[in-house]
């Protein structure tokens, strides 16, 4: 896909992951759209994606938990030719400490956020006659932990939904692949990016895998991409 001039939707991209993303497919000449919850931290990244063009970014709150803020978001997009679903939040701990309102916000953002996004953004792709999805999984989607069942629960059904939508779509020409990173040097779960964490995945690892699934030949499709550390500490 020619990214000059196309329109591109990230949602969580005010740092992290979705900042990276959001970087390369400015640089690229896509003009993007980037959502989180909080308006500053929105801003600030807008203005650094503008200064490094050539794409335009602009942005604004978007709780993808919230189905009528993300009929707004598309509302005032005007099309939309790339989908980034990328905002996701984990939690940590065991079911038995982990309470309703946490599990909830856990499956919410990260699996009907994901829902409302593609909702919206499928028929404006369809007018455009054709797009590209892109869903930000995890490892953690096929690989269960003590302490995880929340956030595993939410990534094994983004993959499900990831592969059930690419099959709906792709005789639309609207393409469907999911990337499941391992460990990421982000601000993810209450973390903070450090140089001890050097060894992770860095975010722009991730953008990388999604400029590369947008500019593959478009006869194929990679569907699925696993992404980890090439060399994390070894286990004693
Ligand atoms: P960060 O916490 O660094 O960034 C998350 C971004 O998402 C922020 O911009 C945040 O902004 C936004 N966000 C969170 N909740 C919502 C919401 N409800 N609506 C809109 N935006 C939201 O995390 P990462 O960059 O690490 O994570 C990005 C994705 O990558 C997630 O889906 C995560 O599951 C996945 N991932 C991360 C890994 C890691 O080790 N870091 C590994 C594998 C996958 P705000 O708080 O203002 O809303």
């Amino acid at each position: 896909m020619d990214l000059k001039g196309k329109t591109a939707v990230v949602t969580g991209a005010s740092k992290g992951i979705g900042l990276a993303i959001a970087q390369a497919l400015t640089q690229a000449g896509a003009n993007v759209v980037i959502t989180a919850r909080n308006q500053q931290e929105i801003e600030k990244a807008i203005a650094s994606l503008n200064d490094l063009g050539p794409g335009k970014a602009s942005g604004l709150v978007c709780d993808v938990r919230d189905y009528a803020q993300v009929q707004n978001l598309f509302r005032t997009t005007f099309g939309v030719d790339i989908l980034i679903n990328n905002a996701g939040i984990g939690m940590f701990a065991t079911v038995e400490e982990m309470s309703p309102a946490d599990f909830r916000a856990v499956i919410e953002t990260n699996v009907c956020g994901v829902y409302y996004c593609c909702h919206e953004a499928i028929p404006l792709m369809k007018q455009r006659g054709g797009g590209y999805i892109i869903n930000i999984s995890s490892l953690a989607g096929t690989n269960p932990h003590p302490r995880m069942a929340a956030y595993n629960a939410s990534k094994f059904g983004l993959n499900g939904f990831s592969e059930a939508l690419m099959q709906e779509v792709r005789h639309d020409d609207i393409k469907v692949s999911y990337i499941m990173p391992g460990t990421v040097n982000t601000y993810f779960g209450g973390d903070e990016p450090n140089d001890a964490d050097s060894w992770q995945l860095q975010p722009e690892d991730v953008a990388q895998v999604v400029m590369d699934l947008l500019k593959h030949q478009s006869r194929s499709l990679p569907s699925r991409v696993e992404i980890r550390p090439s060399k994390p500490p070894k286990k004693s």
